[in-house]
């Protein structure tokens, strides 16, 4: 089915002159680095890594090395080193070029009207800050049901939905194709909830018949027989991701299962997660993320948005940026959670 199917492409924003693309954050970085040294800016970042996971809440590593291999390891250097790169990044590991190759990040929210459930509006707007703190130009673009999902964002935020305009959602993303090609081409993608089922192979739909997904994961979800999956979560993030521990806030039927294609997202202290008894909550593969928390999510993780900045950017730190009241909220959120 032809993008117009839905309605216009809808066009990101040319910058402002307030954005400040990929250009000068180059020069941002340069200049960090003039004022540091290259050595020290180095040395910056092996000590971020170097820290256990709970003291690096500010900055948090991916370590590519471990998720990603040497080669993306060596291709930041050079893609956002000193020297600005003559010729356009080889191919990476997984089929993913540099994307930011435009002025700005391309933050793509899918489907306000059908999928935010619990505030996971918030999720964009999180990661439209977190990038804007560390002068990064944004252009976000929320992209309505009846348009086609353009293909060249950066990241994609895909949230939670009730039963019915999850059915609506999935059938429309199938026919509309766009984020699938999004994926293919390498696409930062992070679903919540209803997002994450849409995401699997297929899930129960709101007649209680099996609705295929995108199969951007390899997981399906069946109707839970318990109760429902529902409070706040707390969860050890996958030590490949070396993020600090997820809080957030579940409310679920669905059952997710995952195949070998995928690994979970995080292991549940508190709370259901999947909901398959085994403790897993949410699932990763290369750059596609899939979660059952709301909260939302970035709002009280916001290393979580921070990752998906570097991994846009395909830097392995992001300068400092103040954290003062996710701290907070964290700090309340997580109280709550643990049983007195
Ligand atoms: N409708 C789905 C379920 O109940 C997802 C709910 C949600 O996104 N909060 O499993």
């Amino acid at each position: 089915m032809s993008d117009q199917y839905y309605g216009q492409q809808p066009q990101f924003g040319e910058p402002g002159q307030g954005d400040y693309g990929q250009q000068q954050y180059g020069q941002y970085e340069q200049q960090h680095q003039q004022q540091y040294g290259r050595q020290q800016y180095d040395r910056y970042e092996q000590q971020h890594q170097q820290q256990p996971p709970q003291q690096q809440y500010e900055q948090q590593q991916y370590d590519r090395q471990q998720a990603y291999g040497d080669q993306q390891q060596h291709q930041q250097h050079q893609q956002y080193g000193g020297d600005a790169p003559q010729q356009p990044a080889p191919q990476q590991q997984f089929g993913r070029s540099s994307r930011m190759s435009e002025s700005s990040l391309r933050v793509v929210w899918v489907y306000p009207d059908l999928l935010s459930t619990y505030g996971d509006r918030g999720n964009a707007l999180v990661v439209e800050r977190r990038a804007r703190q560390r002068g990064l130009g944004v252009q976000r673009i929320d992209v309505r049901s009846d348009q086609s999902v353009p293909t060249s964002g950066d990241i994609y935020l895909i949230g939670g939905g009730e039963d019915r305009p999850q059915r609506l959602a999935a059938e429309r993303l199938r026919n509309d194709g766009g984020l699938v090609r999004a994926a293919e081409n390498g696409a930062i993608i992070f679903s919540v909830c209803a997002g994450f089922q849409i995401l699997g192979h297929e899930f129960v739909n709101d007649l209680g018949e099996r609705e295929p997904g995108l199969g951007l994961l390899d997981v399906w979800t069946v109707r839970g027989e318990g109760a429902r999956c529902v409070g706040d979560v707390l969860a050890d993030v996958n030590p490949q991701l070396n993020l600090p521990q997820l809080t957030g806030f579940e409310n679920h039927q669905g059952v997710t299962h995952l195949g070998e294609g995928v690994s979970p997202l995080a292991t549940v202290q508190v709370g259901r997660g999947n909901g398959t008894g085994d403790g897993t909550e949410g699932a990763w593969r290369d750059t596609v993320f899939g979660t059952y928390l709301h909260g939302p999510v970035m709002a009280r993780n916001p290393a979580v948005a921070d990752m998906l900045i570097k991994l846009a950017l395909d830097v392995n730190a992001l300068p400092p940026a103040d954290t003062t009241w996710y701290d907070e909220l964290r700090a309340e959120r997580i109280a709550a959670a643990r049983p007195a």
